[in-house]
């Protein structure tokens, strides 16, 4: 099998393309302004251009050709930008880390605070939305990134909470488009411990049970393992359990919701493939939506369920996301075989060694070793695995 990189190796060396409106200095401050950067310096550009008030509408891998005449916008470009109407195609990989460190957090606020089950569900989970207005600079972020969370309070030893890492679920535009929200899906964790005494976990449950309103401590973002390829033709497998459909939800959204395509200027035209674990069907997270993705986009999303504790596998034991996998193991490796196919997993660390003999059945059956495989995959970044 060829396993080819979708990465492009000279990354580094690659000229980006902003487009930024808005800018403090510029003669018409509804103009779009066009910047064109190296990537050692695009992460400055973007604070510099945040700083004196500009909006980057998007950011291109490569460098448009000049429309018209040429502004100096003090900024650490290659090239002077220009005045131009033209829209450009966001580059996704352009990444935003670490705007926002532990000692110096984002203060956000809480806009929402919902369950995400239906009744008869097992446990809590929540999807909750804070306002990033205000910041400076602003906390972006793109589709498979994460941010930390530091809860209220101190521990044991009277010291301030460390952060927890939660994947973020809203798209760079935010559930309500308007780029200053971030929105979450935490489960709340319980337990009991040896002595058999229900313990719940301290960030997730200072998130489940937050009030709109409340002002908390935002790190990040951060992680760089879970980034949609840039290309539109690119095919897209997705395992999820439980809260680990959160960048599926902001993949899916980015590539079938009718308002992130406008605002994108990005059309997604492969095949993307979600296999949801849940235990059960009130468990399904954001399951309405996908739903509605299939029958608007039925050439091009393809939504596949493991309700374990309702449906069966053909040994008859319960039905796991890997034995989902195992049934489509044909359709799966032909995809794979594409240069093009990415495949993304996300969930408890517990569902790795299913999928992983899942992959080994199913790729010797083709008559593939899964363990030379797998390691090709994720050098060519088409294999992104975030557990937790
Ligand atoms: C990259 C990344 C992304 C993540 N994304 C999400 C997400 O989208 N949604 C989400 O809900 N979570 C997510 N998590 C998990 C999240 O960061 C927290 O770990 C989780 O919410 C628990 O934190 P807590 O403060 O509630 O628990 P804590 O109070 O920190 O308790 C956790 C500790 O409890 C102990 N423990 C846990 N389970 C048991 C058990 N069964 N028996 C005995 N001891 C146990 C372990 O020592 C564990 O370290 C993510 C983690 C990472 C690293």
């Amino acid at each position: 099998m060829r396993v080819s990189s979708a990465a492009n190796s000279t990354y580094n060396e690659r000229v980006f393309t902003l487009v930024v409106v808005g800018l403090q200095a510029a003669a018409q401050r509804r103009s779009e302004q066009i910047f064109r950067v190296s990537y050692d310096r695009l992460q400055s550009t973007v604070q510099r251009i945040h700083a004196r008030g500009g909006t980057i509408q998007s950011v291109t891998a490569g460098s448009e050709p000049a429309q018209s005449q040429s502004q100096s916008a003090g900024l650490p470009v290659s090239a002077s930008p220009t005045v131009t109407n033209t829209p450009a195609k966001p580059a996704h990989k352009v990444v935003p880390v670490n705007l926002y460190k532990p000692k110096t957090p984002f203060i956000g606020t809480v806009t929402e605070n919902y369950s995400l089950l239906k009744e008869g569900a097992i446990g809590r989970v929540q999807h909750i939305t804070f306002d990033l207005s205000g910041g400076d600079p602003h906390l972006d972020y793109v589709e498979g990134q994460s941010i930390g969370i530091i809860p209220a309070g101190e521990d044991a030893k009277g010291k301030p909470h460390k952060l927890r890492l939660y994947s973020i679920a809203s798209t760079r535009h935010g559930d309500n488009m308007a780029g200053n929200t971030v929105s979450l899906c935490v489960r709340q964790l319980e337990y009991k411990n040896e002595a058999g005494e229900e313990i719940k976990g301290v960030c997730s449950t200072y998130l489940c049970d937050i009030e709109p309103g409340t002002k908390v401590k935002i790190t990040g973002p951060v992680g760089k393992e879970m980034l949609l390829p840039d290309d539109e033709d690119a095919n897209v497998i997705m395992l999820a359990t439980g809260t680990g459909i959160a960048p599926m939800r902001t993949y899916l959204r980015r590539m079938f919701e009718p308002s992130e395509r406008e605002k994108n200027a990005w059309t997604f035209k492969g095949k993307a493939w979600l296999f949801m674990g849940a235990p059960k069907t009130p468990n399904l997270l954001y399951d309405e939506d996908f739903e509605h993705y299939q029958r608007e986009f039925p050439d091009n999303f393809r939504y596949t369920k493991a309700i374990s504790r309702e449906q069966q596998n053909t040994k008859g034991g319960r039905m796991y996301i890997q034995d989902r996998v195992l049934e489509h193991a044909d359709e799966i490796f032909s995809m794979i075989e594409n240069p093009k196919t990415h495949v993304y997993m996300c969930g408890l660390r517990g569902m790795e060694p299913g999928i992983d003999e899942a992959m080994s059945a199913a790729a010797a059956a083709k008559g593939l070793d899964w363990s030379e495989l797998r390691p090709k995959l994720k050098k060519a970044d088409r294999w992104h695995v975030e557990t937790y």
